[in-house]
């Protein structure tokens, strides 16, 4: 996907011009913006730029590797008390404990043998993350998630080990029109009786607004293109 170079130069300018556009979006919608969360995503940024944004008072920020997150932030823990890390990447089992103890919100929650895992780390500490359930609403084959037809069972199976599912979570298809993923997703958490719906990135979060979002995931429109990875480690375990 090509990203278009933001137009402001600083970061408390594009965070300005992206909360107006939640605004405006959650006003057509007759919805509260305080409802949206703006989650930044800090992934493959560099530091300077991870400063800028702290530095303009963002405090919520989304990242997809443990290991990466855990390097940036948990030394900044102590410094910024308001900090409030989303995991929202494919997260292997034998690394639940870690993103447990790191993270505030766990979005990509899509296996029984994760949820077993999670359900064991919450145990071992004082803190419980939230947790959303990864929905893959096109069905991709490469794309982590439950599929729509496995949600059921898969809720079923969090509420066995005891662990609490606040809402869903989804990457639409790039090919597709993302407003039909966002329908069925919030379609399907009303079914379940679930509130929270993460969904909406830097080219559509002001559409995944108008369906309901409440939280929206943004990285290039708010730090600009992000640096290739390094390496090409396989993430996920099935
Ligand atoms: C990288 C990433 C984003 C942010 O994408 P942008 O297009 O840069 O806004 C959002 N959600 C997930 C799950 C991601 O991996």
């Amino acid at each position: 996907m090509t990203q278009e170079v933001p137009a402001e130069r600083n970061f408390a300018d594009r965070l300005a011009r992206i909360r107006r556009a939640i605004a405006e979006n959650a006003a057509m919608a007759g919805r509260d913006p305080a409802a949206v969360t703006l989650v930044a995503v800090s992934k493959q940024q560099p530091e300077e730029r991870i400063a800028a944004a702290l530095e303009a008072g963002q405090r919520v920020f989304g990242e997809n590797r443990v290991q990466e997150a855990e390097t940036r932030w948990a030394a900044r823990r102590e410094a910024y008390p308001d900090l409030r890390l989303h995991l929202i990447g494919p997260l292997q089992s034998n690394k639940a404990k870690d993103a447990v103890a790191l993270f505030d919100v766990i979005e990509t929650v899509d296996r029984p043998k994760l949820v077993e895992a999670l359900a064991a780390s919450c145990k071992s500490f004082e803190k419980t993350p939230r947790f959303l359930v990864q929905v893959n609403t096109g069905e991709e084959p490469q794309k982590a998630g439950v599929i729509p037809e496995e949600l059921p069972a898969l809720l079923a199976c969090c509420a066995a080990n005891g662990l609490a599912i606040e809402g869903l979570m989804c990457i639409p298809p790039l090919d597709e029109d993302p407003a039909l993923h966002f329908a069925l997703l919030a379609d399907t958490a009303k079914r379940h009786g679930l509130k929270s719906l993460s969904m909406g990135m830097s080219e559509d979060f002001d559409t995944a607004v108008r369906f309901g979002a409440t939280s929206v995931r943004v990285g290039s429109a708010l730090f600009g293109e992000r640096a290739p990875r390094q390496t090409a480690a396989i993430e996920g375990d099935g």
